[in-house]
């Protein structure tokens, strides 16, 4: 278990806050501020408590201090987020910083200067993580996002002060754990995408953990082709099939029913509004492709999940960017999110283009969770340990 911020006393102390502020900018403006107002929970409860709270946050992969990626920007729409003035120091550790947290008054908040100026940072180098921790009296983590990477913002100081969870990373920790620690059954889990070599330890750990594996995407092209079935020009890893085969043994014995598509819609090209159509799995022609799952195959998922408490979703179930390759998708997330609202389906998904195509399904907003972490959220559902995460929880032991 990890300590939340309820936990922490902050009246008048200095709060290390490493964020995620990672945001997409163009012309030395963000263009999307989704993570910062996404933190501002955090920043804004802490400072109520009376908290001097220090952000630390990375932003883009500068290589040593480079003013390109300075995190000045972040300013304006930080404080508007928070509703305050946020400060400013051009150094995460030194003088800088030190003269910066020093002039605070309790309530304030300051940023400080990208953490990643430091090559020491990625390197979770010990001097640099106490040149950190000079600054504060506690750490709070809410950079989930960044948890699978031990480096000294995200991992080493949570050794060197005491350390709890912000409020995001506390979401997306109790939604993983309802999802996969302890969820309630029957399970599933969607998985899609275009290629399997790159979700197999994924794949792996599903099996193991969920009662149906619906597998769709690109992804079912090589299991479908594993079975002997034809798959003419579609995205198919064809070296995989020994592996796709051994992943249906594992789910057999482990008591994971795989649901592949039953019927699906091919074309001739990967173009938008090709002409399709749709065919049985086992009558795909030599010069088609399949590019979705189709009416048949996405009903026969939804009758799934229909039976089931919990869903876990990671990739789409066809070429979703491109319509009308996107219906499969579009019609299970809907599925998805109405159950989630009758309160009979958890719904947690997330990872890369999961998130768009959710966003484009318009139910984004409609699921129990949807995790923006893209990597992070992989390796928890690969069932890795993540390094920042691990740290909060020996912190509270
Ligand atoms: P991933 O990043 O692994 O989640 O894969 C997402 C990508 O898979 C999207 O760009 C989809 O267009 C692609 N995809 C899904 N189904 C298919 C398919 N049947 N054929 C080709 N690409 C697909």
């Amino acid at each position: 278990m990890f300590r939340t911020i309820d936990k922490l006393d902050v009246k008048g102390k200095r709060v290390l806050v490493r964020a995620d502020l990672n945001v997409p900018a163009k012309d030395g403006k963000v263009t999307d501020t989704t993570r910062i107002d996404r933190s501002a929970d955090t920043l804004k409860q802490l400072a109520a408590g009376g908290a001097k709270v220090i952000i630390l946050t990375h932003f883009g992969r500068p290589k040593g201090r480079d003013e390109k990626y300075s995190q000045k920007l972040l300013l304006d729409p930080l404080s508007k987020a928070v509703g305050k003035n946020v400060g400013w120091a051009d150094d995460c550790v030194g003088a800088s910083a030190a003269a910066a947290v020093a002039a605070m008054k309790d309530g304030d908040i300051v940023l400080l200067e990208n953490v990643r100026f430091h090559p020491e940072e990625e390197k979770n180098d010990p001097a640099f993580a106490k040149a950190l921790a000079a600054n504060g009296d506690l750490y709070v983590n809410d950079a989930f996002s960044t948890a699978h990477r031990a480096h000294a913002s995200t991992e080493g100081l949570a050794h060197l002060l005491p350390a709890a969870a912000g409020r995001l990373m506390q979401a997306e920790l109790e939604a993983l754990g309802k999802a996969l620690g302890h969820p309630e059954k029957p399970v599933a889990a969607v998985v899609g995408g275009a290629k399997v070599s790159t979700k197999l330890d994924l794949l792996g750990n599903l099996v193991s953990r969920v009662d149906y594996l619906i597998i769709g995407g690109g992804m079912a092209n090589t299991f479908m082709f594993a079975q002997g079935m034809k798959v003419g020009k579609s995205l198919c890893e064809k070296e995989m099939a020994d592996t796709a085969r051994s992943i249906m043994e594992k789910a057999k014995a482990a008591n994971c029913h795989i649901v592949l598509p039953v019927d699906v819609v091919v074309a001739s090209e990967f173009a938008e509004n090709a002409p399709n159509k749709v065919v049985a799995a086992d009558a795909v022609p030599d010069d088609m492709m399949i590019l979705d799952a189709g009416p048949a195959a996405a009903e026969a998922v939804i009758d799934r999940l229909n039976g089931c408490k919990t869903l876990v979703w990671n990739g789409p179930m066809g070429a979703f960017e491109i319509a009308p390759f996107d219906k499969a998708t579009n019609a299970v997330a809907q599925a998805a999110a109405q159950r989630t609202a009758q309160g009979k389906l958890l719904t947690v998904a997330g990872g890369g283009d999961t998130v768009a195509a959710l966003a484009k399904a318009g139910v984004d907003a409609k699921f129990s969770y949807v995790s923006t972490a893209g990597g992070a959220f992989l390796e928890w559902l690969e069932g890795k340990t993540l390094p920042g995460v691990a740290a909060l929880e020996a912190s509270a032991k």
